[in-house]
């Protein structure tokens, strides 16, 4: 009988299932070389560079509405931190060793939307702010898009509605640039969505509208309401390729940084990346971005709450957008807002298949502890949600699924001593301070 080598093993599936905390090692993922052809056909080198290319031609328009943005000339980008202390603080809390160098990626604290959505959300909005200036013949490629900030072209846009489903962040980045651009925008805000998002999305003129149903509603009703308007756009987060463009241009980026720091990537140096998923299209399209520029030399894995790891399952079942969690016994419910989507991305899904080396689930009460340990240690605040990348180092080299990866992808000893591992945190700069008093004082069971 031949062995169904793509499958997830029973026990993984079955802990997955009882919610438990597991790591999932991808066993679809192979080298990079492999599919790199076929990820070209979907999203090529061109188009990253063409989404890099339009962000900078925005800078002059971003500078001059969101004056913090200044400092980096217009593009909105995040440092990368060194966590000195909170490394040894983990491995004292959760036992065992944390190999090499960790980083925080503080996309928490990104320009404008104060969440990584600030790349992918943003992105999709000039896109389409512009697209629409080009066809009316309202301005040309080679002019100063400061003036989008003009009064003429902020009334041309102000005919035109953008939409969007959201659990928060990403309603908060197309919102507020929506806004800016002189767009009607309306918010569709899942149950989850915390009330402090819609207050603010609100007081910056935005509609929202709320259901007290899942994500996937949310999306679903936004989506009819703008195909029933001929003059509304749809954000759509469970299959944008523009989104996802977005995020990818964070790889480029990241790589600057790390020279800088003097931070080496090569097969002596691994990279390890840790990013939390939603529908996946944050930690999609960042982690693609850097298999095409470090390949088999970037591991990247995702991080999901215990109740609904829907991009894991879309990937492990290969059920893709079919998969939700409530078919697993698992109710989608979670601390994590951001993360709190029962159906994956069918396109994320698709593209990670071979590319993500696996995924780690983190229970709601970790989140807690993890922020409170990053606040002692290194006077850093990133919300709940972020902090699930945290059970990344935490998992590597202690579950059997991440020491069986490590083994078969020569992650020795050595190399992952050498290894940089990077978690990425991906929002929190806009958390009100009496939230910030809620968060750090909740305490859950495990
Ligand atoms: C949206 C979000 C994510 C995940 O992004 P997806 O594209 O939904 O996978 C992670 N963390 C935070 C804080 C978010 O807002």
């Amino acid at each position: 009988m031949s062995k169904k080598i793509y499958e997830t093993d029973a026990q993984t599936m079955a802990d997955l299932t009882a919610g438990k905390e597991t790591v999932w090692k991808n066993p679809r993922y192979v080298p990079f070389d492999l599919v790199r052809g076929l990820c070209d056909l979907v999203v090529s080198e061109a188009d990253i560079a063409d989404a890099e290319a339009r962000l900078a031609r925005f800078a002059p328009f971003l500078e001059r509405a969101f004056p913090e943005t200044q400092a980096n000339h217009g593009l909105i980008e995040s440092p990368l931190a060194e966590l000195e202390k909170m490394q040894p603080a983990l491995e004292k809390a959760y036992g065992g060793k944390i190999p090499g160098r960790l980083l925080l990626k503080k996309d928490s604290h990104l320009d404008i939307a104060g969440s990584v959505k600030a790349r992918g959300g943003i992105y999709e909005v000039l896109k389409h702010a512009e697209d629409l200036a080009l066809a009316a013949g309202k301005l040309t490629e080679q002019d100063d898009y400061a003036a989008f900030a003009d009064e003429d072209m902020q009334k041309f846009l102000g005919g035109y509605t953008v939409q969007v489903g959201s659990t928060g962040n990403l309603g908060l980045s197309i919102g507020i640039m929506s806004a800016a651009l002189g767009f009607r925008v309306i918010v569709h805000m899942s149950a989850d969505a915390k009330q402090w998002k819609k207050d603010l999305l609100r007081s910056k003129g935005v509609e929202v509208i709320e259901y007290a149903d899942d994500y996937s509603r949310a999306v679903e009703e936004g989506r009819k309401r703008s195909e029933a308007d001929p003059t509304s756009y749809f954000v759509d987060d469970e299959k944008s390729v523009t989104l996802f463009l977005g995020y990818a241009v964070a790889a480029k980026r990241l790589d600057a940084q790390l020279k800088e720091k003097g931070i080496a990537v090569d097969e002596a140096h691994p990279l390890i990346v840790y990013v939390p998923a939603g529908v996946g299209g944050a930690p999609g399209g960042v982690c693609y971005g850097l298999k095409r520029l470090y390949g088999d030399n970037v591991h990247c894995f995702f991080v999901e709450p215990t109740q609904c790891p829907s991009v894991l399952l879309g990937m492990a079942t290969q059920k893709f957008e079919q998969a939700n969690v409530r078919d697993y016994g698992l109710s989608g419910k979670t601390e994590a807002d951001g993360l709190a989507c029962a159906s994956p991305s069918s396109f994320v899904t698709r593209i990670m298949t071979n590319l993500v080396s696996g995924e780690c689930t983190v229970s709601d009460a970790k989140l807690y502890d993890f922020l409170r340990l990053l606040v002692e240690t290194e006077g850093e605040r990133i919300e709940p949600s972020s902090c699930a990348a945290f059970q990344g180092p935490v998992a590597l080299c202690q579950a059997e699924g991440s020491v069986a990866y490590c083994q078969e992808q020569g992650l020795t000893p050595d190399r992952l001593n050498n290894a940089t591992q990077i978690v990425w945190a991906t929002g929190g700069r806009l958390v009100p301070e009496e939230i910030w008093d809620v968060y750090l004082n909740t305490h859950l069971d495990a």
